[in-house]
């Protein structure tokens, strides 16, 4: 079971503290949605609990081993950009299968993997593509199957809809919902769209300046925002 749970997390870059003492506790196949103006340390707080940053203290667990100093690699997590992060001059299939190449995976198990996502994905008919002959939102779907295939305890989504067009951002989020349902995995997803955070989320958290404010199931924070900061930020005509 793969809980996620962070205590006294801290994060500095020199003297400036961005992160700033986070308590979160997330459940096993919770969808939990990082909310906050930019800057306040959403994207610092998704790379801590991926590796690609470490924590300057504090303590990071998920499911029963402390990662705080364990490589990207082992814990069990894959991150989905905003900016995709495609290689160029592979094909989609190449795009998907190459962490678990890389990794040494059997090539029969490999293709196995890739051809379940893509069924997913419904990314079928685009396998023999290069990245710079698809849309965004299949683009997308591509990077969302590139951590699927590595079959991760943890989704780790940074903004993942923000370059895509208004009517592809909705069709997106009920892909990544459903995707959830189907899974079943633990999702982190961080956005700055209020929408995307009420529809998709069992837990908002709400950060600012590097502290969380608030937490809480959607309608909660709606109906009891903490404070104006909160309100502000759910919408809550209070
Ligand atoms: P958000 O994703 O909420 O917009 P970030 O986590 O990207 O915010 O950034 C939070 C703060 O940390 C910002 O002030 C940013 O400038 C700072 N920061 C992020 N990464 C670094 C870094 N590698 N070095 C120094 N400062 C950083
Ligand atoms: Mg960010």
């Amino acid at each position: 079971m793969a809980d996620v749970k962070l205590t006294q997390v801290r994060k500095s870059f020199g003297d400036v503290d961005v992160i700033r003492g986070v308590d979160l506790d997330i459940k096993h196949g919770e969808f939990v949605v990082f909310v906050g103006p930019s800057g306040c340390g959403k994207s610092t707080l998704l790379r801590a609990i991926s590796g690609l940053e470490d924590i300057t203290s504090g303590e990071l667990r998920i499911g029963e081993q402390v990662m705080n100093h364990v490589d990207p690699s082992k814990r069990g997590i894959a991150m989905v950009f905003q900016s995709y992060a495609l290689y160029p001059h592979m094909t989609v299939r190449e795009n998907m299968g190459f962490a678990l190449k890389h990794a040494g995976v059997a090539k029969a198990e490999v293709a196995t993997k890739v051809d379940a996502a893509a069924n997913i994905l419904g990314l079928g008919p685009l396998m023999e593509r290069k990245p710079k002959a698809l849309s965004g939102g299949q683009r997308q779907r591509v990077a969302i199957g590139r951590a699927i295939v590595r079959d991760p305890q943890v989704f780790l989504f940074d903004e993942p809809l923000s370059n895509l067009d208004a009517e592809l951002r909705v069709h997106m989020r009920i892909e990544i919902a459903r995707l959830h349902r189907e899974l079943g995995s633990t999702i982190i997803y961080v956005t700055h769209d209020q929408v995307e955070a009420m529809t998709l989320a069992d837990k908002i958290v709400v950060l600012r300046a590097g502290v969380v404010e608030q937490v809480g199931a959607p309608l909660e924070l709606y109906d009891n925002p903490a404070n104006t900061f909160v309100a502000g930020f759910i919408g809550s005509p209070r």
